[in-house]
């Protein structure tokens, strides 16, 4: 078969002394326009491809050229002819359709055979993130916030489009502006059809031949932007917030993402929130939990009254109703709950001791003497002074 074969230049349409771009060149012209899957059915179309891809396969590999141009078919590799076989010629098909699409800028689409997808389609644009820090009680009852975020606005100079004015964007002829190409790919299992970026366009269905100065294209500026943040009552540490469409453009008429602000909640001083409860240890003195009293308490809505009866015991829980967190996108509020803690009187003066003395007498307790904290510790003292 040899003999009926085309000189690989004049396949390629390209000189003997071209270069490897040129090459480049002509090979992905070729091979785009006799692409089997642009021409269906069309025998001749097929056979000009794997000429095409014959050819270039061995013009562009330095030592095959080298040899080609010194023997002839004869000097390259005896697998040329495989052609015959079926298959597009001896070499991998990776080959054909790395060199199809690279060099050209493509890159981050996935590339062959990575279920490329085109860009033509309205797509959401991305979320922007930021966060929050709030107080408890902004947390509880909610409050209005502003964050400063950068995202991606639509270009007010091209509205959009990345053309440059008075221009508009092509649609890709490759593609027709779907943004996406079918390939046949022929293994020795069969005809395997894959439906892969448009090289052309690189995904995008459209090419601008002249790009808006402000943008240089893409139709969106990075821009800085204050966004008010409505905090809904009862949101809780670690929760975020979405603010529909203030993230960063769509795609192709797409809506814009969102921004979404984590929420951080500072801790307080002395309440600390579960869910809708609040908790709180509240220290009594010995006589208010003894006698009962009215004391006043911190809580969410500041300070408040809270009663103890008389004989509370340390520990007892007291529950304050409603006084908890307000239930998110509900209603009502948890409650409450207050730890009673009881001090014991300490640094007494020597007529509050004898006052407890009586107290204890009435009990019908052995009034105990000369065991106060101070005479122990002077003792203490003394002692380790002597040693
Ligand atoms: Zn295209
Ligand atoms: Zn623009």
């Amino acid at each position: 078969m040899a003999e009926n074969k085309r000189d690989y230049y004049e396949v390629l349409g390209v000189s003997k002394s071209a270069t490897d771009d040129e090459l480049k060149k002509a090979y992905r012209k070729l091979a785009k326009q006799n692409h089997p899957d642009l021409n269906p059915g069309d025998k001749e179309a097929e056979a000009r491809f794997k000429e095409i891809n014959e050819a270039y396969e061995v013009l562009s590999d330095k030592d095959k050229r080298a040899k080609y141009d010194q023997f002839g078919f004869a000097g390259v590799d005896p697998n040329f002819g495989a052609g015959a076989g079926g298959g597009f010629g001896g070499f991998d098909m990776g080959d054909i359709f790395g060199s199809f699409f690279g060099g050209s800028g493509f890159g981050g689409f996935g590339g062959f055979g990575g279920g490329g997808q085109s860009r033509t389609g309205p797509a959401k644009g991305r979320n922007v993130r930021s966060a929050l820090t709030l107080t408890l009680e902004e947390a509880a009852f909610g409050c209005e916030k502003e964050v400063t975020i950068q995202h991606i606005e639509t270009c007010d100079a091209c509205k959009g489009s990345g053309c440059a004015e008075g221009t508009t964007a092509e649609v890709c002829p490759e593609c027709h502006g779907s943004g996406s190409v079918r390939m046949q790919q022929r293994t020795v299992f069969g005809t395997m059809s894959t439906t892969t970026v448009c090289p052309n366009c690189r995904g995008e269905g459209k090419i601008i031949h002249q790009p808006c100065k402000a943008c240089g294209g893409s139709g969106g500026l990075r821009k800085s932007k204050k966004v008010p943040v409505k905090i809904p009552a009862g949101i809780d540490n670690g929760q975020a917030i979405s603010v529909r469409g203030q993230g960063d453009m769509g795609h192709n008429g797409g809506p814009a993402g969102d921004l979404i602000v984590g929420i951080n909640v500072k801790p307080h001083a002395q309440l600390r929130r579960e869910g809708t409860s609040i908790y709180l240890d509240q220290t009594v003195s010995f006589f208010q939990a003894a006698l009962g009293a009215e004391i006043e308490i911190p809580s969410l809505d500041g300070k408040v009254k809270c009663k103890v009866e008389a004989g509370t015991q340390p520990g007892t829980t007291l529950r304050l109703r409603g006084k908890g967190v307000p239930v998110l996108n509900g209603r009502g509020r948890g409650d409450q709950f207050v730890t009673v803690k009881v001090a014991v009187p300490r640094n007494l003066s020597e007529s509050q001791k004898e006052a407890l003395r009586h107290y204890a007498e009435a009990m019908g307790e052995l009034a105990p003497t000369g065991t106060e904290g101070g005479g122990e510790e002077k003792s203490f003292f003394h002692k380790k002074k002597k040693k």
